[in-house]
């Protein structure tokens, strides 16, 4: 029997779910918002509780705007100034601990990517807690699956850290979408000019392909291609499906293809529809960055190449004739 002072678990769950308030760190360029935002704002969502997102820069009304519209977020807080052109870490993070200050959030998050794992730590260092990065999945506000050893295991962590600080692996999240009506407000002003660093400009590559970490088809190459020229077979057959095209770190490193391109644990993490592995053997540090694609298949010459244990279609073939006629067929 319940004593007088007891409450029902439902409310004690409630008032949990409640006490939670995650802030998500938007990445964007002042005018269009990266996609990986829309997945952590998804997995701030799985924690439960309410969802702020941070957008800071210079003139990103249109950030704030869009982010204002998305499904399950609250609030909308927004900072623009000089110093927040670029997003470096330097700082980004005092403009967080502000917030931080203010609003007690239970957790910060940003997305597995270059800004999130640049920004991450350092917040997580002045905070002095552990950050948890690449969550692939949230079991509850402190239980976060990840993976470990190039992806080879999967660890179940519970976070005993007051404020829980994350990236999240953008192909594990949907993406939320639109549907939402939160308040935008200001972030409380203050000098976040810490002179450690300066955003001077960026010379981004510029392409009419999809995104290598958003396509629903990618085409890979691999050593087995040869030589960068050799890559047009892949360009030509990525036309047909209107995929990106990326790259092993062999054929990266021996220049066949800019590293912008690499696959795997050091290179970009994909999940896509459809990857198509070509000239690839399918070392484990590759495996790392496409295994969990939909559908893989493979196009290699040698029989015993490891890439055919993890593909769902195989093609025992020299790929400089197999590519071609593929091609031809669509
Ligand atoms: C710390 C660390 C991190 C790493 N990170 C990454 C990473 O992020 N991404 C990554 O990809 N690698 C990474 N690597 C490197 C990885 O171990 C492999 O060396 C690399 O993936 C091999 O690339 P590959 O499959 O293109 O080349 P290879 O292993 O040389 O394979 C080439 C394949 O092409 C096939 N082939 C050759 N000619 C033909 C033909 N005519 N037709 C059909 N098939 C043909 C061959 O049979 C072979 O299987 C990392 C390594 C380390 C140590």
């Amino acid at each position: 029997m319940l004593s007088k002072a007891a409450k029902p678990l439902s409310r004690v769950f409630s008032q949990l779910h409640r006490l939670q308030s995650t802030l998500v760190i938007a990445e964007h360029n002042n005018s269009t918002l990266t996609p990986i935002t829309r997945n952590a704002i998804t997995a701030a969502k799985a924690i439960g509780g309410d969802v702020s997102v941070l957008v800071a820069g210079k003139k990103c009304g249109p950030i704030s705007e869009a982010l204002s519209k998305v499904e399950g977020v609250t609030k909308v807080l927004v900072a623009e100034k000089d110093v927040f052109n670029g997003l470096t870490p330097e700082s980004i993070t005092p403009l967080v601990l502000a917030l931080q200050n203010q609003f007690k959030f239970s957790h910060i998050i940003a997305g597995a990517s270059a800004f999130g794992k640049n920004v991450i730590p350092r917040i997580a260092a002045k905070l002095d807690v552990s950050p948890i990065s690449e969550v692939t999945e949230v079991k509850s506000s402190d239980t976060f699956v990840r993976t470990i050893y190039a992806g080879n295991a999967v660890l179940t962590l519970k976070a005993k850290d007051p404020i829980k600080i994350l990236t999240v692996r953008g192909t594990n999240f949907e993406a939320a979408k639109d549907g939402g009506n939160a308040a935008i407000e200001q972030c409380p002003d203050g000098d976040y000019n810490t002179n450690l660093s300066e955003f001077v400009s960026q010379e981004l590559t510029k392409s009419d392909r999809p995104e290598l970490t958003s396509a629903k088809v990618i085409i890979s190459g691999g050593r087995g291609l040869k030589s960068g020229d050799n890559f047009k077979l892949l360009y030509d057959l990525a036309d047909k499906f209107g995929a990106a095209v990326g790259a092993s770190r062999a054929a990266v490193d021996a220049g066949y293809v800019p590293n912008d391109l690499q696959i795997g644990q050091t290179g970009k993490i994909v999940a896509p529809d459809l990857y198509i592995a070509v000239g690839i053997s399918g070392a484990i540090q590759h495996l790392a960055g496409m295994k969990d694609s939909k559908t893989i298949v493979a196009i290699n010459k040698d029989p015993e190449a490891p890439i055919f244990q993890v593909a769902d279609h195989g093609l025992v073939a020299d790929l400089f004739k197999a590519v071609p006629e593929l091609t031809e067929k669509l």
